[in-house]
């Protein structure tokens, strides 16, 4: 499942690739949408909001074309005739300008509603870690609201803070010396936890690799997630992966024993 900051780098790309261009054709391959054509509409920006894609398209309506990544969907930016880089039967929008074709794949959701009706999409989510409005305090707040959750399954919850998946979840608690099952109640300092989240997220955002031990190269940039049976970077015990969640969203879970006492 993509994180947030791999959402905001999705909305940058397509947001310099479209905005301010005129769709030369559309294709949404979606059944409720197969007949609809939006060439001749002008797009006006994509931004990101939590792990959802807005891009803001005026034609005779204004709407919002709202696309999320889920658990396998990415979009690509091409220029025309370019040789797609995935199968082209799981694309499930093509936007298309005189210089630019930006193409999303095996999109969890896509769908369109009015501008002015954003809110019904976005406006459950709590403060967005990488929005020019992100709150940590209220993010705080709304932690707090359910003192007997696991920390870790609180922190993915988009409706507390938004942004945050399975890595930055598990990597979050390493981080903070916290097992993931503790109880929000009994977490010694969410702030602090908002202000390393917030921190991560957005310096990542600018990096190719995701890191959250500041070293940048594959196999070293993680603490522990995707590191189950290996040994602790910081005290050699065993990481231990555990799955939790009920069928259809099992979410695997790393801890060090020891880094992370129960
Ligand atoms: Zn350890």
């Amino acid at each position: 499942m993509p994180e947030g900051d791999t959402v905001w780098r999705a909305a940058r790309a397509l947001d310099r690739a479209l905005s301010g261009r005129v769709l030369t054709r559309t294709d949404v391959r979606v059944p409720a949408y197969a007949t609809w054509d939006l060439a001749g509409a002008h797009v006006v920006e994509t931004v990101s909001r939590g792990k959802h894609l807005l891009t803001r398209i005026d034609g005779e309506l204004r709407w919002t074309l709202h696309t999320h990544l889920k658990m396998e969907g990415g979009w690509r930016v091409l220029r025309p005739g370019q040789r797609w880089p995935r199968p082209a039967h799981t694309a499930r929008v093509v936007l298309e300008t005189a210089d630019a074709v930006a193409v999303g794949f095996a999109l969890g959701i896509v769908e369109f509603v009015a501008r002015d009706d954003e809110d019904s999409i976005v406006g459950h989510l709590g403060p967005d870690l990488l929005g020019p409005d992100w709150d940590a305090d209220e993010a705080v707040a709304r932690l707090q609201e359910h003192p007997d959750r696991a920390i870790k399954e609180a922190l993915l919850d988009q409706t507390r803070l938004a942004g945050i998946g399975n890595m930055y979840a598990s990597e979050l608690c390493f981080i903070s010396g916290v097992a993931p099952q503790t109880r929000v109640g009994d977490v010694a300092d969410l702030s602090r936890i908002m202000a390393r989240a917030h921190q991560l997220l957005d310096q990542n955002r600018h990096r190719a690799v995701q890191s959250t031990t500041g070293d940048l190269s594959r196999g070293r940039n993680l603490w522990v997630y995707g590191r189950g049976g290996r040994p602790c970077r910081r005290c050699g015990t065993r990481i231990v992966e555990t799955e939790t969640g009920d069928e259809g969203r099992r979410r695997v879970t790393y801890q060090c024993p020891s880094c992370q006492p129960a």
